[in-house]
């Protein structure tokens, strides 16, 4: 099996062969980071940063190529168990796939690591000669791929390993000659390692004019250091362009698109430390599920500590993907540790801060950018807004942008507000599944006569967390479909009251024919030419309730609907000509409206056959 996989590996999986040099800068880092984190704490090794390093040689006769480090090094069994075994991750099993696609192999593959085999894609034979810090016998390792390995017993005067690889011959459509080339070489390693945090040291061919002489050269060999080493967060922002922070980005964060913007924080203070944030193009197609996990890589001076720590990242900004190194952090720190960690808990609000002012800028400055990002991760600001009952509302209310029914754009609450008549006293919203559909409820109708704007509530959460909010700029929210829409009119309000009671006897019959179905039946207010509406007393409205119902729960929520009659309208004189003479047909006409009401709402009703049956019946009627 192991042969097949390497196969597959070698022929199909990395068409870029480069890569294995990645792959063996990487484990060199790894092999040193190990040795230096005991350093650290172990005093006895007496090593220090700069002693560590890593080297490449080429040797173009002998067809060679060879990557040292003075790291851990590995002992006799662990050369063994780390290098022998191609499928030595325990996730794997393959006597018990015997027979699987090419296709499926491919994942596999993909699911452990095949750093160190990558060495076989380009090699006939490799070679391993390592010692383990603190052992004086060194083995060395050798293969020539699936078929075995050789251990044995050899001579290395340092701890550490070298690896040396003795390159294919060249076949017709593959070169690996190319690997011998040092600006091959160099371009590879700043490609791929070029934040190596250890030096990766090569000789280098240079010439010079010879003494005396103006045009005769002599050439000479140097050790040069290829990898720039410093974390690019380290550098300085002047330094950096865009591009490099990009790449960095997609290369760390494997994405495909540039970021739309990044944040690069250097503090300097109580606590020190600099920071890269990101704000993704896109939302990860799984990050409004539990299964996305936020969280920046932590480092302490450099060295990575944690791949995703949540704490630095408050919920409502989950979706900033970056990192954070500080020198003032402990490299034993725990996790446990880490959630009590004081100065853990400054950076986190610093950074809270940062990204906040970063998306005020882009809100301010590239209104555009600000919608895109809005459209992937809006939702996620606006569940902040109602997390902890609101406790993050006066840093996040001012980043929501709603659907204006006016001016047929996203806007503030901000904006919304400025753009108030001055008569006009609340905030006015209206929920639904989409704007176009919202603009036809009938409900919106009066507040719209009066040249009143209404906000668009499209999202599950939306009306949750405008009931959190409360209220902006000193304006309340009023839902249209609220009990009170707060639209004086002594006139109108006078003929409804008056028309209320004298029809008090029609109501009453009509909210008993619909009894357990609505909380009341009444003239309506908002209404002008729509016949009927429903709308909601109390704090639930029955967008909320449609919500909650979605969710398992035992007890299913229940608006108070009142059904809301236009006075105006020609039905209500048939109201109360059958009150007076059909009051069989009138519980049938109360079903009708009260199924019509439903109907504008997005609600199912009951019984929609027995609803076609009587509307055909009314209508067969001559
Ligand atoms: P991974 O790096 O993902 O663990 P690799 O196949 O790249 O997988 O390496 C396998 C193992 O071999 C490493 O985990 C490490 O224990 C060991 N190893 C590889 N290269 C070195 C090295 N230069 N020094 C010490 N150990 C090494
Ligand atoms: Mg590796």
């Amino acid at each position: 099996e192991s042969k097949r996989i390497l196969d597959l590996m070698i022929h199909s999986i990395y068409t870029n062969k480069e890569i294995f040099l990645r792959e063996l800068i990487s484990n060199a880092s790894d092999a040193i980071d190990k040795l230096y984190f005991r350093s650290l704490t172990d005093s006895a090794v007496g090593l220090n940063r700069e002693d560590f390093f890593i080297k490449i040689s080429l040797d173009k006769e002998a067809r060679t190529l060879s990557i040292e480090d003075n790291g851990c090094g590995m002992t006799k069994d662990e050369l063994e168990n780390n290098l022998g075994v191609i499928a030595r991750s325990g996730t794997l099993d393959f006597k018990n796939e015997s027979d699987l696609g090419a296709q499926d192999d491919i994942e596999i593959i993909g699911q452990f690591g095949v750093g160190f085999y990558s060495a076989f894609m380009v090699s006939a034979v490799v070679q391993v000669v390592s010692r383990a810090f603190g052992e004086e016998q060194a083995h060395v390792w050798e293969s020539e791929g699936p078929d075995g390995y050789t251990i044995r017993a050899c001579d290395k005067d340092t701890h550490g390993t070298l690896i040396t690889l003795t390159l294919k011959e060249n076949e017709k459509e593959e070169n690996y000659d190319e690997f011998l080339e040092t600006h091959r070489i160099t371009g590879i390693v700043k490609k791929y390692s070029d934040y190596i945090r250890y030096p990766i040291r090569m000789e280098l061919q240079k010439s010079r004019l010879k003494e005396g002489s103006e045009e005769e050269y002599k050439s000479y060999t140097e050790e040069e250091t290829l990898n720039s080493m410093v974390p690019l967060w380290r550098r300085n922002k002047s330094e950096l362009t865009r591009e490099e922070y990009d790449q960095f980005y997609k290369d760390k964060f494997y994405d495909y698109e540039d970021p739309l913007s990044v944040i690069h924080v250097k503090a300097e203070g109580a606590v020190s430390y600099q920071a890269l944030l990101y704000l993704p193009a896109k939302a990860p197609y799984n990050y409004y599920t539990r299964d996305y996990e936020k969280g920046l890589q932590l480092y302490a001076n450099g060295v990575l500590i944690m791949d995703k720590c949540a704490d630095l990242l408050s919920d409502h900004f989950s979706f900033i993907k970056g990192l954070a190194d500080s020198q003032d952090l402990s490299l034993n720190i725990s996790r446990e540790m880490l959630q009590q960690d004081r100065q853990l808990a400054a950076i986190a609000k610093n950074l809270s801060k940062k990204i906040k002012a970063e998306l005020e800028r882009l809100l301010k400055n590239e209104r555009e950018t600000y919608e895109k990002f809005f459209g992937e991760f809006g939702m996620q600001l606006k569940y902040g807004l109602y997390s902890g009952f609101g406790a993050h509302k006066e840093d996040l209310k001012d980043l929501v942008l709603y659907y204006s029914m006016a001016q047929k754009k996203l806007v503030t609450l901000q904006e919304y507000t400025d753009a108030m008549p001055q008569d006009q006293k609340y905030i006015y919203y209206a929920c639904g599944e989409t704007a176009a559909k919202i603009e036809l409820l009938p409900q919106t109708e009066r507040v719209r006569e009066k040249g009143y704007d209404i906000l668009c509530l499209t999202d599950d959460v939306d009306e949750f967390a405008i009931q959190m909010l409360r209220e902006y700029a000193k304006k309340e929210f009023r839902s249209v479909s609220g009990d009170d829409i707060g639209i004086e009119d002594e006139q109108q309000q006078k003929d409804v009251q008056e028309k209320t009671e004298a029809n008090k006897e029609l109501l009453d019959f009509m909210k008993e024919a619909l009894s357990g179905k609505v909380h009341s039946v009444q003239l309506s207010g908002r209404l002008s030419r729509h016949p009927v509406c429903l709308s909601t007393q109390g704090v639930l409205s029955i967008e909320m309730e449609k919500v909650l119902n979605a969710m398992p729960a035992q007890e299913k929520a229940q608006a108070q609907r009142v059904l809301e009659i236009n006075a105006e309208h020609p039905v209500f004189e048939k109201l109360r000509k059958l009150y007076e003479q059909d009051q069989e047909m009138l519980k049938t006409y109360s079903a009708l409206l009260y199924a019509q009401a439903q109907l504008i709402e997005g609600l199912p009703i009951e019984d929609p056959v027995a609803f076609s049956n009587e509307v055909s019946a009314l209508m067969a009627k001559e």
